[in-house]
C-alpha cells in the first residue's frame, strides 16, 4: 500500500464558503489561544526558575501548571469551551481538535529542531491569512455520496474528477484560498495503482530557466509563461487605494485571486510534464538543485556601493521561483516512485562545464545557451549537455548510447580527421 494525497477543488454554495470561513475563524482563535496559554505558562515558570541552581530540576515542581498546557488537557478543555459557547458547540469537534493537534506538531517540530541546535521557529500567532486549511485526522467527520462530501458544521462540497475506486481516505483536511475551495485527501492505494508498464528509455533532466527543463532526449519542457505584467497591474492599483477602504479590500481579494490563478497554473503544468516524463522512461535522473543557493542575492561590496548584476540577478532568482522548479522535482520524484520507476538525484556540481563527450571540465566551455568543449570541440546546447551528464552520472556512459545527437557528436569529431579522438572514441 502507498500512501498519497489526491487534492480536488470543491464547490457549494455560498454558505458552505461562509461556514468554512466561519470555521477557519473560531479553529484559529483556538489555535492561538492554545499557544498564548503554552507561551504565558512557561513565560512564568521560566522566570520564577531562572536563576535556581539547577533550573531544569526546579521547573519540575512546576510540572502540574506545565501538563495543563498540554495538547491533552487542551484537548479535555474543548468539553468546557463547547458547553460555554453555542458558535463552537456547533462546529464539528474534530476540527477543532485539529487545530490543536496542529499546535502540538508545531511545538513538536520545533522541539526536534532546538534539540539539533536549529533554534529558531517558535510556533507563531496565526493572522488570518496564514491560517487557510482545516484539517483533520479521522475520517468519520467527512462522508461521501456520489460527487459529493459532507462534513458536519460546513455542508455539501461537490467535486468534479471521481475518487480513484480503490482509494481508502485516512483523513483529510479543506483550505480555502482566495475564493476558491480545495479539499485534501490523505488515501491510501494498493502499489500497484500506479504502476507503469515498464519502458526501455532512461532520461536525465536539467533543470533551468531557458527552459523549464531540458531531457537528455533533446526534447524541452518550456518555461510557464507567466503574467508578470498582470501583477504589476494589480500591485499598483492596491497601492492607490485608500488603506481601510472598502475598494482597497475589494482589490486586495482579486489580488489574491489572481495570485492563486497563477500559482494554480504552474502547478497544472507541473502536473501535466511530470507525468508524461514518468510515463515515458522508466529510469530517471534529476539534479540535486541547490535552490538556496541559485536564488542567493549578489552580495554587497564591502562599502555597501551596488555591485554590477544584482538586477539582473534578482531578476533570475524571481524567474527561478516562479518557475518552482522545486516542485517538478518533487512530482517526478514521487510519481517516479509510486510508479515503480528509479529514480536517482545526482549533485549539480559541474554538470554544466564538463563535457559530456570527453569530461574534460572548463569553465570556459560554457558559453550562456551554447556549449563548446574547449578541449574536444564538442559543440551543443548548453542544457542539453548538462543532461547528458546527469544521466550518466546516474546510469553510467552506457545510458548515453542510444541517444541520436551522442553518435551524431561523434561522427562530427571524426569526420574532422582527429585522430586522437577517433582512438578515443573507439
Ligand atoms: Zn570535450
Amino acid at each position: 500500500m502507498v500512501m498519497t494525497t489526491l487534492q480536488f477543488r470543491v464547490y457549494g454554495n455560498t454558505a458552505v464558503y461562509q461556514a468554512v470561513e466561519d470555521a477557519l475563524t473560531l479553529t484559529r482563535h483556538l489555535y492561538n489561544a492554545a499557544l498564548e496559554h503554552r507561551k504565558t505558562v512557561w513565560e512564568r515558570v521560566k522566570h520564577r526558575t531562572e536563576f535556581a541552581d539547577n533550573p531544569t530540576q526546579a521547573r519540575k515542581a512546576f510540572k502540574e501548571e506545565l501538563d495543563a498546557t498540554s495538547y491533552k488537557a487542551h484537548n479535555k478543555e474543548l468539553t468546557g469551551i463547547r458547553a460555554d459557547f453555542e458558535d463552537y458547540a456547533s462546529l464539528n469537534r474534530r476540527l477543532e481538535v485539529a487545530a490543536l493537534k496542529r499546535l502540538d506538531d508545531a511545538y513538536k517540530s520545533f522541539f526536534s529542531r532546538a534539540a539539533k541546535g536549529l533554534g529558531k521557529g517558535h510556533p507563531r500567532f496565526k493572522p488570518a491569512h496564514r491560517f487557510r486549511t482545516l484539517g483533520v485526522a479521522n475520517v468519520q467527520a467527512i462522508k461521501f455520496v456520489g460527487n459529493t462530501a459532507r462534513v458536519k458544521g460546513i455542508g455539501k462540497m461537490r467535486f468534479r474528477k471521481p475518487i480513484p475506486e480503490h482509494a481508502v481516505v485516512k483523513s483529510f483536511s479543506i483550505t480555502k484560498k482566495g475564493r476558491r475551495l480545495w479539499l485534501q485527501l490523505q488515501v491510501e492505494m494498493p502499489d500497484d495503482e500506479f504502476r507503469l508498464p515498464r519502458s526501455v528509455d532512461a532520461v536525465g533532466i536539467d533543470m533551468g530557466v531557458n527552459d523549464r527543463a531540458m531531457l537528455s532526449t533533446g526534447e524541452a519542457i518550456p518555461r510557464v509563461e507567466l503574467d508578470w505584467k498582470g501583477k504589476r497591474r494589480h500591485q499598483r492599483r492596491l497601492a492607490r487605494a485608500k488603506k481601510g477602504s472598502h475598494a482597497r479590500a475589494k482589490k486586495r481579494a482579486a489580488y489574491a485571486n489572481f495570485c492563486e490563478r497563477e500559482r494554480i497554473r504552474v502547478r497544472n503544468a507541473t502536473h501535466q510534464a511530470s507525468a508524461a516524463i514518468v510515463k515515458k522512461f522508466s529510469r530517471i535522473a534529476v539534479e540535486d538543485l541547490n535552490l538556496p543557493g541559485m536564488t542567493r542575492q549578489v552580495r554587497k561590496a564591502e562599502d555597501g556601493a551596488p555591485r554590477k548584476g544584482v538586477a539582473q540577478k534578482r531578476g533570475l532568482n524571481r524567474e527561478i521561483l516562479a518557475q518552482n522548479l522545486g516542485q517538478l522535482r518533487e512530482q517526478i520524484a514521487y510519481k517516479a516512485e509510486r510508479a515503480g520507476r528509479d529514480f536517482m538525484k545526482v549533485p549539480s556540481q559541474y554538470t554544466s562545464q564538463t563535457c559530456s563527450l570527453c569530461l574534460v571540465r572548463d569553465v570556459k566551455s560554457r558559453k550562456s545557451k551554447r556549449f563548446g568543449c574547449t578541449a574536444c570541440g564538442y559543440q551543443l546546447d548548453a542544457d542539453l549537455n548538462a543532461a547528458h551528464n546527469v544521466l550518466r552520472l546516474a546510469f553510467g556512459e552506457d545510458a548515453l548510447k542510444p541517444l541520436g545527437t551522442r553518435s551524431a557528436g561523434r561522427q562530427l569529431r571524426l569526420s574532422m580527421g582527429d585522430l586522437s579522438a577517433e582512438i578515443r572514441v573507439a
